[in-house]
């Protein structure tokens, strides 16, 4: 045999194997694949047997419909499994939620019932301020009574903001109290409204009003009151004024000065040891216009004090007690 022959069945050979090897594979595919679509082919019967006595019910359904309802059902599943904890997680959240808005309403409530004790004592305020206003003349026509009943909270807000409105309001009046305070203060020193003596009371020996006359012992007008005390004891201008007289009375006054005043007040300081002031010159309430005496026509040391209005004399007593607030 030669080599060149000997080759060729070698090749023959190997090829022949070569193609059983294929068609070997070829063979076991086409099972394989044959044995699957056989598979997918096959009818399965599913049969529901119930307990009682009713019919079997039972459906006939090929695998590959089978495989495909069990793969969506398994996907059902799976969807069913994710979303559930994925709620879990969103109710957990709620939850939290939830208490925090429980919170919120507690403060909310605790917030309302400040609100309302603020609105009631507000309340008590402008029912004390208008009656203050009222006492004062000072009520404003147009300072209308606000309804305070409460009720919701837009209730509330609308209660708030007239309760702003109302300290608004008040800032007003305050002002116009401080005005008329301080009219009322300068009144105090305009009007004769102190007593005449520095420091002490003395001892009120004759009051305003008819009387017997020391000397002729005759019923007659007391024109103001006599106030008994030491020699040299200070008198002072009883209201800011200006001294319009000064002058010596040997059968009446004595050394006496008289003082204009506001509004048409004069004073009358009567019976005076030493006077300090000269006429024209202008005094402040309180201050030290001379010393008390015995001069004139006088049974012993004491100011005779006078008030007039215009030509009318008044009782002094009735402008001292308006500032009794000195004690002696
Ligand atoms: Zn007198």
């Amino acid at each position: 045999m030669s080599p060149v022959h000997h080759y060729k069945r070698a090749e023959k050979r190997f090829v022949a194997r070569l193609l059983r090897f294929f068609s070997a594979i070829g063979d076991f595919l086409a099972r394989f694949f044959g044995a699957i679509a056989g598979f997918f082919r096959q009818q399965v019967t599913v049969m529901l047997v119930p307990h009682s006595e009713r019919n079997i019910f039972n459906f006939r359904i090929s695998a590959f419909s089978m495989v495909v309802v069990i793969f969506l059902l398994v996907c059902m599943v799976l969807t069913f499994i994710l979303y559930s904890t994925r709620f879990t997680g969103v109710s957990d959240l709620l939850t939290d939620k939830t208490q925090v808005l429980e919170q919120r309403d507690a403060d909310l409530e605790v917030i309302r019932d400040q609100i309302s004790d603020l609105l009631n004592t507000s309340r008590v305020f402008e029912e004390s301020l208008h009656s203050t206003l009222d006492s004062l003349g000072l009520e404003k026509s147009n300072a209308e009574k606000k309804d305070w009943t409460s009720g919701a909270v837009g209730d509330d807000v609308a209660e708030l903001a007239a309760m702003k409105g109302l300290l608004q309001d008040s800032l007003e009046y305050f002002d116009q109290i401080a005005k008329m305070l301080q009219a009322q203060q300068s009144l105090i020193v305009e009007l004769p409204t102190i007593w005449p003596l520095r420091d002490v009371r003395g001892y009120v020996t004759s009051y305003f009003g008819p009387t017997t006359h020391p000397f002729t012992k005759h019923w007659y007008l007391h024109k103001g009151i006599d106030i008994a005390y030491s020699r040299g004891t200070k008198v002072v201008s009883t209201a800011d004024g200006k001294v319009i007289e000064k002058a010596f009375d040997a059968n009446g006054y004595g050394n006496y000065i008289v003082i204009k005043h506001k509004y048409g007040f004069y004073t009358r300081y009567a019976h005076m040891d030493k006077v300090y002031v000269k006429e024209g010159q202008n005094v402040q309430q309180g201050e030290v216009i001379g010393t008390l005496g015995n001069t004139g026509l006088s049974t012993g040391p004491h100011l005779h004090y006078e008030v007039r209005i215009g030509s009318q004399v008044v009782d002094p007593q009735r402008y001292l007690d308006f500032n009794s607030s000195k004690d002696f």
